[in-house]
C-alpha cells in the first residue's frame, strides 16, 4: 500500500513524504479512524503508532473546522501520555504534522512554569498532548477547556493506570465531550485497560 491510497489532501500527508509506506498500524488504523470508530491498537513504540493517530487527529480537524481556524479555539483533539517524554514526542511529531495545514498542537506537562503553557492554550489551538497530572490541574484552572473535545487518544493505557494515573484520566475524559471518538494504544491488555475501554468506549471497538 503507498500514501497516495490512503487518499488524504497534501497537506496532511506532508508529514509522510520521507517515508516509502504506511507501516503496518498506520496502514491498518488510518480507515477506521477516518471513519470515526473507537480503536484499540496493540502496539509497541516504534511502530510508527504516532502518525496512526495523528494523520487521523489532523483530520479530525480540519474537517471539524473547515477552514476557520480562528484565534482564542478551544481543542478538538485530545491525547492523553504517561510520561513528560513521551508526550514531547508525540507533541514534536504533531507540530510538524500539523505546519502544512495549519492545525496547531500543544504539550502540556508538569515540571515546569505554567506560564507558557497558559499563554498557547489563550493563542487557540487544536490538539493538545498532555499529562494526566497537569492537564487535570489546568482543567480545574479553567484555563484547560476540553468540551469542544470530540476525538481522544490514551497513548501507552496500561502505563497510564501502572502510574497510578487512572483517576486523573477519568476526571480528564469526563470533561471532553460525551460524543467523542475514542482510540487506545497499549503495549499489553490487562483487566484495569480492558475495564477503562468498556466504560469509555462503544461497545465494539475495532481492536488490531
Ligand atoms: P512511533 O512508533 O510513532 O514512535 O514511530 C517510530 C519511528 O518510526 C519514528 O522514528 C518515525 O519517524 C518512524 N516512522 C513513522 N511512520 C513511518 C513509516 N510509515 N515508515 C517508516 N518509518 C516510520
Amino acid at each position: 500500500k503507498k500514501f497516495e491510497d490512503v487518499g488524504l489532501p497534501e497537506d496532511v500527508m506532508d508529514c509522510c513524504k520521507r517515508f516509502e509506506r504506511p507501516s503496518l498500524i498506520q496502514s491498518r488504523a488510518w480507515p477506521f479512524l477516518l471513519d470515526g470508530r473507537d480503536f484499540i491498537g496493540i502496539a509497541a513504540t516504534g511502530s510508527g503508532k504516532t502518525l496512526a493517530f495523528g494523520v487521523p487527529a489532523t483530520m479530525h480537524v480540519l474537517k471539524t473546522r473547515k477552514g476557520k481556524m480562528i484565534k482564542g479555539r478551544n481543542p478538538l483533539c485530545l491525547i492523553m501520555s504517561p510520561t513528560r517524554e513521551l508526550a514531547q514526542q508525540i507533541s514534536d511529531v504533531l507540530v510538524d504534522a500539523g505546519k502544512a495545514s495549519g492545525v496547531k498542537s500543544v504539550c502540556l506537562y508538569g515540571g515546569t512554569s505554567k506560564g507558557p503553557q497558559y499563554a498557547s492554550l489563550k493563542a487557540g489551538v487544536d490538539i493538545v498532548i498532555g499529562t494526566p497530572g497537569r492537564l487535570k490541574d489546568l482543567i480545574e484552572e479553567g484555563v484547560c477547556r476540553l468540551s469542544d473535545v470530540s476525538f481522544v487518544v490514551l497513548d501507552e493505557a496500561d502505563r497510564m493506570l501502572d502510574m497510578g494515573f487512572e483517576q486523573e484520566v477519568r476526571t480528564i475524559l469526563g470533561n471532553t465531550c460525551s460524543a467523542r471518538q475514542m482510540v487506545m494504544f497499549s503495549a499489553t491488555w490487562p483487566t484495569a485497560v480492558h475495564q477503562l475501554a468498556q466504560e469509555y468506549m462503544d461497545p465494539n471497538p475495532v481492536k488490531v
